[in-house]
Formats: structure tokens, sequence, C-alpha cells
């Protein structure tokens, strides 16, 4: 046995921590690589993970403490996980430890079993002999329950329950006195025979030629762009190599968005292949999320499907990767300390395994189109909608001209009543919930303000509230002016306030909203897309959840009410986002046989990026943003790291970036520092936010760089005044 074994912890330490082996006596498995231990650390008991075992340690001999358990007999993350694992901290410069933790389910970095188990009491060989003799004289529960167990096997709780009413506390009095005991023992699984397949449409060419591109190179890696205009069938696409894989009797990995995994995706792929699927995703309990987790581990799912984290799932046998709305957000993770891409590792992922990956959208990022653009990956592309759908016609109205009511143009409400009165179905689009963004007085100017952020507190009417989209505060809506006493008035439109005024107008149509405010919880969503398919609701007024995934076949208008807010922002991927989202929600019209109309109402709508937009469509706009980009050097061209903090004052936010900066007075050559900068909404949740950026045009330097610099970043005073975390190939710049 080696004599020492290295161990990854949940801590912020960038090191691994040397164990001697455990006592033979304490374990019931020999410490495996990728199995799990608990050890001791200072006064604590921590379970960690084995990385390596070595001969020797640098650390004395003495000093060195052995492990206490080891909880798992072959490794709960195995070879290829831990290559991957090792890659993103190394990436991400974030310690292994912590970023092993986020790959694990919470209940299994609590101790819990990694197969799928249940607990089985017995009667010892002592218990046997006590009950012979008559005992427990005078406990006739614990006695009954004894002779039942020695009677038979090993009994589930669920039988006790059953037999003995409540047994735990017999059981408890029989454990102590050691006469019997329990055991986790792992759920044998028979392997479930396929149900019946649906089969799928008959693919179009374009689909065709992107299944058997794709097909050939299955076995190894290969990444793929899946470029397809909303409604051109991509699911059918994944589904079809899915199908393949499986049918090899390999196991697919599907990452869809958050708001993208409904039950309606998940519902098709189980009616099309009946073969056990694991579906991961942030709303499950810890014991949903473990059950999960254990299908995926033992290779019982054939297909793991599931949001962000799950890019980390254990796929025994993985034979593809799917990346659904490549270019979505929410892949980014980018809160807490460990901050990634399940986008980008899902690509390293499928290069370690040597697997293909599929990157799916309808507006790729531009990141992956410069991928394209340089030939690393390969560009397939469906242009044509099914069903003869006809693409929708975009039209800005230009605001400046037009007579307004809350928000919407007359245009656009004469477009909605034309829609109506044709049986059409209407998408009103408004990115900001609640019903205004500001409570004003309108004799002292007073604003109501969040105490905690440098941010207005938005009118929830329904409610009856006043609160912070940016910290959660929430306060009783005040009748009149907290400072004057005189009348206040909520200025501005989001989405609670457009549905009110859509019923006056429409008064008898009845309106659907969705928005984050009207889901709350599981089902929610369901209610508001089986309204709209029904064709009970005409009118669906939401936020950018509308844009995922749902398919109303008799949506015939959709009206943007403000496409201004990302024309004009600092952030260098805003227009990106911008047509992003104009582009998915206009893909929300004309799905069925009727051609689609798209207004977007706008004061600028001259603005070169929405000409181009009209123009071009989303490959026009992405090759002249790809243009700028070069220009100024920003990625993909360059690329990024963010060093944010936070802190109780702004001085104290700001120093330690200073100091982090003053850590290089003259940076590496193709280094840059830029800042540091307070955000551009410093304060938020009663703390203030800066940030420093670091920009290199070549990866490797800028790794080279951070690998160097960080260790001294961490060691400074003033790191431990703030809140601080290191963001590579961040999304968002404030
Ligand atoms: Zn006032
Ligand atoms: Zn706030």
């Amino acid at each position: 046995m080696p004599k020492v074994f290295r161990v990854a912890l949940d801590t912020p330490l960038r090191r691994l921590f040397d164990y001697l082996p455990p006592a033979p006596d304490q374990t019931t498995f020999p410490p495996v690589v990728g199995a799990r231990v608990r050890v001791p650390f200072g006064r604590q008991r921590l379970i960690g993970l084995i990385l390596e075992a070595a001969d020797s340690s640098e650390v004395p001999a003495g000093r060195l403490k052995p492990i206490l358990e080891v909880l798992d007999g072959t490794p709960v993350v195995d070879a290829g996980a831990l290559a991957l694992l090792g890659w993103a901290a190394q990436y991400y410069h974030h310690p292994i430890g912590e970023v092993l933790s986020s790959a694990l389910p919470k209940a299994l970095r609590m101790g819990a079993s990694a197969a799928a188990s249940e607990e089985r009491w017995f009667a010892t060989a002592a218990g046997v002999a006590a009950r012979a003799h008559g005992e427990p004289r005078r406990a006739p529960r614990q006695r009954a329950l004894l002779e039942f167990l020695s009677a038979g096997t090993a009994a589930t709780a669920a039988t006790l329950d059953e037999h003995h009413g409540s047994w735990r506390e017999a059981a408890r009095a029989l454990t102590a006195r050691g006469w019997i005991a329990s055991a986790a023992v792992a759920i044998e699984r028979s392997a479930e025979p396929h149900a019946a397949r649906a089969t799928g449409p008959e693919l179009f060419a374009e689909q065709h030629t992107a299944v058997e591109a794709i097909g050939e190179s299955l076995g190894g890696f290969r990444a793929f762009v899946l470029h397809g205009i909303t409604g051109s069938g991509k699911t059918e696409v994944y589904l079809r190599l899915v199908e393949r894989v499986v049918d090899a009797g390999h196991r697919a990995l599907v990452l869809v968005p958050e708001i993208g995994l409904t039950p309606q995706l998940v519902g098709r792929f189980r009616e099309r292949f009946g073969v056990p699927m694991a579906v991961l995703h942030s709303a499950l309990t810890d014991s949903e999320r473990l059950g999960a987790w254990r299908e995926a581990f033992s290779g019982h799912a054939r297909i793991v499907l599931g949001t962000r984290s799950a890019v980390f799932a254990p796929v025994p046998d993985l034979g593809l990767i799917v990346v659904d709305e490549e270019h979505d957000s929410s892949f980014k993770q980018h809160e807490g300390g460990f901050r990634y891409s399940a986008r980008d590792l899902a690509v390293v992922r499928a290069q370690q395994t040597g697997v293909p990956v599929i990157l799916g959208s309808a507006t790729p990022s531009l990141e992956t189109l410069h991928n394209v653009d340089a030939g690393r990956y390969t560009h397939l592309r469906l242009q044509r909608r099914a069903a003869h759908a006809q693409p929708p016609r975009l039209i800005l109205l230009d605001l400046r001209k037009s007579a307004m009511q809350a928000g919407i143009s007359m245009q656009a409400m004469l477009a909605i009543e034309r829609h109506l009165a044709q049986d059409g179905q209407v998408l009103v689009f408004l990115n900001r919930r609640g019903y205004a963004p500001t409570l004003l007085c309108t004799a002292c100017g007073w604003i109501a303000p969040c105490s905690e952020c440098d941010a207005r507190l938005t009118v929830h009417l329904g409610a009856g509230r006043l609160r912070c989209h940016h910290c959660g505060a929430d306060a009783p809506l005040p009748p009149r002016c907290p400072v004057c006493g005189f009348a206040v008035k909520a200025v501005g439109q989001g989405t609670e306030r457009v549905e009110e005024i859509l019923g006056e107008r429409f008064a008898g149509v009845a309106i659907a909203r969705l928005d984050r405010d009207v889901v709350r919880k599981r089902g929610d969503m369901e209610a508001v897309v089986r309204r709209m398919a029904s064709g009970e609701a005409r009118i669906l007024v939401g936020t950018q959840m509308v844009t995922k995934g749902h398919d109303f076949p008799n949506m015939t208008l959709v009206v943007v009410l403000n496409a201004d807010q990302g024309l004009f922002s600092t952030d260098f991927r805003a227009p990106e986002r911008l047509a992003q989202t104009i582009v998915q929600v206009a893909g929300r019209a004309g799905r069925g046989s009727r051609a689609g109309e798209v207004l977007i109402q706008t004061e600028f709508p001259d603005h070169p990026l929405l000409q181009n937009l009209l123009a071009a469509g989303y490959d026009g706009f992405a090759h002249v943003a790809l243009e700028e980009r070069s220009l100024a050097s920003w990625p993909p061209f360059s690329r990024l790291a963010a060093l944010r903090d936070s802190a109780k004052t702004r001085e104290a936010a700001l120093a330690f970036l200073s100091e982090a900066r003053g850590l290089v007075p003259r940076p590496p050559r193709g280094v840059r520092l830029l800042g540091p900068v307070p955000a551009a909404m410093a304060k938020r949740a009663g703390r203030y936010h800066a940030q420093l950026l670091i920009e290199s045009t070549q990866r490797a330097r800028l790794h080279g760089f951070l690998d160097a610099w960080l260790p001294e970043v961490e060691g400074l005073r003033s790191a431990r005044a703030v809140r601080w975390s290191l963001d590579v190939d961040p999304l968002e710049l404030f």
C-alpha cells in the first residue's frame, strides 16, 4: 500500500493534504484514488477525495494523521472526471477541493452512499443467542422485533413498518445491546427492457446532412456548431444522434439552459427512447439530486439531461455531448467562488473523452462563430423552417413619431388588434418584470430608492409592494410621498402594467403573463404554456422567459416593446445579447403555416446594429460585430479575466484591487491590467463592488501571469477585508 494519500478538501486553500493510510481495522475499504475519505482537519472531521497516492510526504511523518474512514470501495470520481475537474481547477485558477465539491451532490459530500441503497436490519449472532435464552424478558416489543429478525433474512424499514408499527425505539434499544444491527445494502436493479420507441418525423435534406456529418465522427472528438434558425428542427437532429449513440450501447449527455429544461423537452426524449434517463437541474431537492446522480453514476441512465452543473455528471461510456442554446448565459456560473462555463467545459470534456460535441443555437455566440472561422469547429446550417413556415417580417417602429399608451405605440396596438381579428396569437416582449420601474413623487421629485443598492425600487402593484430586483429588498407600497406627503406615481412599464393596459384595450381577450413573478414553483410555467397552446389565452406578455423552447404555431405577431436597453451599454457584449434576444423573440412568430410579423419599438431606428440586423439577419450582425471586436481587441480576439471584490466601503473595495495591481508595477509583455474601477452599480445589497480587468491577446500569457500573481494576491493583508473572486472569461463586465 502507498505510504501517503493526497486528499482534496473543500477549503479555499490551493493544495492537497497528506494523510497516512487508515488503520486496517478502522475501515471497510482499501483507499483508492477517486474514493471519498473522512479525515481529521484541525478540530473538524471533513470528507474529502483521494487524488493521489505517494510514497513520501514533505510533511514530517510525525505530523501526519491517518485517514479515519474510507467511504467508497471504488472511485466516485473516475479518472476521466478527475481529468476534467483538474483542467477546470487550473484554467479557472480555483482550488481543486472547491472545484471537486461543486461537482458532487451535497448528499455525497455529507457521506451518503454512491450506490442506490437501502437500510436493512438483521439480528447479530449475539442477538440470536440472546433470543434463544428468551431475552429480552421484560420488553415485549423488543422481543417481538428480535424474534422477527432472528427468523428471517435482513428486513427493510418498509417491511418493519408493515409488521411492527413504530419499531424504531425498540430497534434502538436492541442495537445498543448489540443484538441487532443495520447496514446499507445496494439495491439490485435489473436492466429495464426498452419500452416501445416512437419513430421521428422524416428528416429534411439539411437535417439529414447534419445527422450524417456528426454520425460519421462518433467515436472521436470533433466540435460541431448546429446553427439552425428557430423552428428548423435542431432537436430532431439531437434525437437522431442520441438514438445512434444509445443503440450502440453508449450514453449521451445533453445540456440545456436553465429555463430551457421544460417537462416538454424531457417528455420528448422519454417518448422517443423509452430508456432510463437522469435529469439534473437546480430545482431538485438534495435527495432528488442524489437519486439522479446515482442513476447517472451506475450507468443505469442511458441519457443524462441537465442544466449547467450537469457537465460534471458521471456518464460512463459517454458517446456524445449536446449543448443546446449554446449562446445562453445560464451556462456560465457567475456567482460564488468557482466560476466556469459549462459550454466551454463540455467541449473540453468531449475532447478529453474523444467524442463529438454539438453546440446548437439559432444565434451562436461570437466566440463560437470565431472558432468556426478559425477552423476549430465545423459549421452545420439549418436554414429551412419546418412545415413550410415563412420567415417572419421584421419592422422597426419609430417611437419618436408615435402616439404612445403606456409604452405601447399606436401602430403596435393596431397590429395587435388586426392579428387578434385574424385569429392569431400575439407575443408582447418586455425585459422588465413588475408594474413600473420607478415610484416618483410629482411634487418634490422623490424617487423610491433601495437603501442597500444604487438602484430604484420596482413597483409591484398587484402585490402592493416595492421590491429591489438586485438585492430582494421588499417594502409596502407607500400611499404618499414619505418626504412631503404628496401623491406618488408609478412611472414607466413592466410586464404587470403592460398586461393591465392590454386587458383594458382588448376587453374579453384572455391574456397570459410569463415572468419570474408568475413562475414561482414547478408547474407554473407549464400552466401558462398550456393556456397559450390551447388557444384559451390569445396574448402573452413576458420577459426573456418567453424566448425558450415553446412552440405556439398560432403566434403570428411579436412586439418587442423596448429594444433600446442594449444599444448604448458600456459592456462590449451588450450588442450581441440584444441581437440574440431580438432574433430569439422574433423566432416565436409564424411557426405554423402563417407568416409572422415582428414589430420592434425603438427610439433609434437608424442605429447601425438594428439596421444591420434587419438587412442581413443574425449572420450579418455577427460579421460586423466580430470585426468591431477585432478592431477593439476584445474577446474572442483577446482573453480576459476579472478580479472582482466587494466590501463594506467603496474605499476598501478599491484598496484591495489597487494593492493587487501594485504587486505588478510592470506587467509582463502582452498582459494589460485595466482598473480598478467601481462597478457601474457600485452598491449592491449593502456592499460596494469593484473590479480589475486583466487582458492579453494570448491565452498562455494570461494564464502564466495569473499563476504567478494569484498566490501573491491571496497573501495580501487587504484581501482579508473583502470578498474577492477571479472570473476567467467573464461574460458580464460592470
Ligand atoms: Zn414628495
Ligand atoms: Zn437593493
